[in-house]
């Protein structure tokens, strides 16, 4: 069993494992990385979709993110399925 990857948390809204993400440089986070769902069949983010067409006319979504600093989570913006993906940090 591995222990580092036990801590990594789950999505609350898929209950996939987060993968971690390292944070775009003007990204506003103090945390070097953060846990996103990047889950396509993630219920929150195929919502996200939806909403984001009522709301702002716009073709988006977002994903489920988590600061491991400050506990903080919210949506996080993507503009297509494969934004940020270059993003993720394997280890
Ligand atoms: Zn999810």
């Amino acid at each position: 069993m591995n222990p580092e990857a036990s801590d990594i948390p789950h999505c609350p809204h898929c209950f996939k494992r987060l993968a971690k993400m390292s944070v775009p440089p003007d990204g506003g986070y103090d945390s070097e990385f953060l846990y996103v769902c990047f889950n396509d069949d993630c219920p929150y983010y195929i919502q996200g979709w939806d909403w984001m067409f009522r709301q702002y006319y716009v073709r988006a979504s977002y994903r489920y993110r988590l600061n491991p600093l400050t506990g903080g989570e919210g949506p996080i913006a993507v503009w297509s399925p494969a934004a940020m993906k270059d993003r993720i940090l394997l280890d």
